[in-house]
């Protein structure tokens, strides 16, 4: 299947094009449409895989086709939890791609930085935000995130936050989402204990391994 044949819209498809792809790699053609139709999913996948648009793909079409309530306007609508600054910098970058042609706002926020900038970028709205575990619940501890009115979780590179000591800081954050939500996990190899994390955040997911 092509991007098209998925049913991506418009604004996406030229941001594709304008990125040169032209076939969608084989998480993406696995994942895409599910993610379209609102599944969870369990994605066994490294990076270099294309996951990252296998997720930001559905995610900006999702959140551009069902707008914000006015009354929630400003609150954030998606999250992607990643370990590493680079990562979450490269994430960030690629949302920007393609949205670029989608009137939505994305921050991307990690630790060893001043906090202020980001705290002002939070207060002037934004719909999906990369975070790393730490820098996220500083700020959610602090007021300045709130994640009441999230509609999609994206908990990227799972095994590495395991690794990275960063298991608790997860868990604390997915106690502060709502329980209605899509979710989506990714993770390079599924250990048990990484599946047994897997199962408390997932509903019925559609599995894909690359
Ligand atoms: P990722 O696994 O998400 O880090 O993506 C790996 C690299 O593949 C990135 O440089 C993407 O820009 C690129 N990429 C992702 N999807 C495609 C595609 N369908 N066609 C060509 N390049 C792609």
């Amino acid at each position: 299947k092509t991007f098209d044949q998925m049913g991506l819209i418009d604004p996406l498809l030229k941001a594709l094009q304008h990125e040169g792809y032209t076939t969608p790699t084989p998480i993406q053609a696995q994942a895409i449409p599910h993610l379209l139709e609102g599944r969870d999913l369990l994605g066994c996948a490294q990076t270099g895989t294309g996951k990252t648009a296998a997720f930001s793909l559905p995610i900006l079409q999702y959140l551009h086709q069902q707008p914000a309530k006015a009354s929630h306007k400003k609150q954030i609508r998606a999250l992607i939890l990643t370990p590493t600054r680079e990562l979450a910098i490269q994430i960030e970058e690629s949302l920007r791609a393609y949205g670029r042609n989608l009137p939505l706002q994305h921050l991307v926020i990690f630790g060893g930085v001043g906090q202020q900038p980001q705290v002002n970028a939070l207060q002037r709205g934004v719909d999906i935000l990369v975070a790393t575990p730490g820098r996220l619940l500083d700020l959610m501890q602090q007021g300045f995130v709130s994640l009441h009115q999230l509609e999609v979780f994206v908990l990227d590179e799972a095994d590495r936050m395991l690794d990275m000591g960063f298991i608790h800081d997860v868990k604390r954050v997915i106690t502060k989402l709502p329980e209605k939500r899509q979710s989506l996990f990714f993770s390079a190899t599924m250990p048990p204990d990484i599946q047994a994390l897997a199962n408390t955040i997932l509903t019925n997911p559609v599995k894909v391994e690359v």
